[in-house]
């Protein structure tokens, strides 16, 4: 009895130990503004703690990406006005234990001061960096020499665990488009396209998990960001047999909607596909994350032979997706199989699709997509077009 009562007191204590670390409160970022000023542009941010960041810069457009400790953003994610030399800034979480912002420039600039202030006067820690533009030159070296600082940077988000695959099982990898710093679409209501499409994975996960043949994997289970490439490498060391990503994108028309199912292809279908293509495409760059350093992703598509054998069995997954979408109310098309250079698609051995469910410039699709059951309609369609897929390709 009394054996019990200590292992009892040593669980609680070892769980106060395992989830104290979530428990403790982050710091928090409470204001953020910029300021034009005679010769230069300020980014302050006001904080709870003392920030411990790096910046670096990146070219291509011209970027400077501030990293900090995990903080709890309180401006929220309010339309930035231009000025001076920064157009925009975004924020989000980039790792855990990393938020990342991201100050997108008009031109080349340096840093002139980068100053923390102390708590005073009611007021907490303020980080001012202040900028000034300067020529190419400049900024490159900048950027050289900030790649050096980088090391940390490359520890990839997912951990891989060596494929669990034996003989009857299939990997499906399920992936959420977006996340982090990386909102996706927005959508007239507000909502971000990353939260929706984690939404809609996590069910298509539940569901599919009922089946003991899959094993389902997803690039990613939580509000982070995740690179285009490190969400191919994931599906290629877990040697996926098939991968799902999954978007709800926007287009300048609102009186479009419906879903659509994109495989990989080196022309576009149509300019739509190829601009929706361009878009997703962008996400790293968005997240501020070093095209440079992935030249796969800098070279454009090029499809090679063995991803020519692979993409018969995306296009032909594609093709058993869309009635089954259509099945669960959500309107699909005449076009609803299209084509284009997504580079989420890439992996050669891989049968991949992206399914953008709908458009949230469209006030109905938004309003399925943020509905619980227009979500559960959804993933429960694919998870049916899944065990269609492997029950005709069986050999
Ligand atoms: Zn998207």
């Amino acid at each position: 009895m009394r054996y019990r009562r200590v292992t009892g007191l040593l669980s609680v204590l070892l769980l106060c130990f395992l989830f104290g670390e979530t428990a403790i409160a982050k710091p928090e970022v409470t204001s953020v503004r910029l300021g034009l000023h005679k010769d230069k542009t300020r980014f302050v941010m006001e904080m709870s703690e003392k920030p411990e960041y790096n910046i670096f810069f990146l070219p291509n457009p011209y970027r400077i990406v501030i990293d900090m400790q995990e903080v709890s953003w309180k401006p929220g994610n309010k339309k930035v006005r231009k000025t001076g030399v920064i157009e925009n800034y975004r924020y989000g979480l980039f790792r855990q234990g990393t938020s990342r912002v991201v100050l997108d420039l008009n031109r080349p600039v340096k840093v002139l001061r980068k100053v923390i202030l102390p708590p005073s006067e009611g007021k907490p820690y303020r980080f001012f960096i202040d900028v000034q533009k300067t020529d190419k030159s400049t900024f490159q070296t900048a950027v050289t020499e900030s790649r050096k600082r980088q090391v940390a940077m490359t520890v990839p988000a997912i951990k891989t665990a060596p494929p669990p695959k034996n003989e009857k099982q299939l990997n499906i990898i399920i992936d959420a488009g977006h996340g982090g710093i990386d909102p996706g679409a927005i959508g007239k209501s507000g909502v971000y396209e990353k939260q929706l499409t984690l939404a809609v994975a996590r069910k298509l996960k539940q569901k599919l998990s009922l089946n003991k043949r899959y094993h389902i994997l997803m690039t990613r289970s939580n509000d982070t960001f995740v690179s285009l490439r490190e969400r191919v490498n994931f599906a290629r060391k877990n040697e996926a047999d098939l991968f799902i990503s999954i978007h709800a994108d926007s287009i300048g028309r609102s009186d479009i909607r419906g879903s659509t199912v994109y495989t990989l292809s080196e022309n576009a279908s149509d300019d739509e596909a190829a601009a929706l293509a361009n878009t997703n495409n962008k996400s790293d760059v968005i997240a501020g994350v070093d095209l440079e350093e992935q030249d796969d992703t800098v070279q454009g598509i090029l499809i090679d032979l063995a991803q020519r054998e692979t993409m018969n069995f995306s296009v032909k997954f594609a093709k058993m997706l869309i009635p089954e979408i259509a099945r669960s109310g959500m309107k699909v098309g005449g076009h609803s199989h299209r084509f284009a250079g997504f580079r989420v698609l890439k992996a050669p051995d891989v049968p991949s699709v992206l399914v953008e469910l709908g458009y949230l410039s469209n006030k109905k699709d938004e309003q399925i997509l943020k509905s619980e059951i227009g979500q559960r309609k959804l993933a429960n369609s694919i998870a049916l077009a899944v065990d269609k897929y492997f029950e005709a390709i069986k050999p």
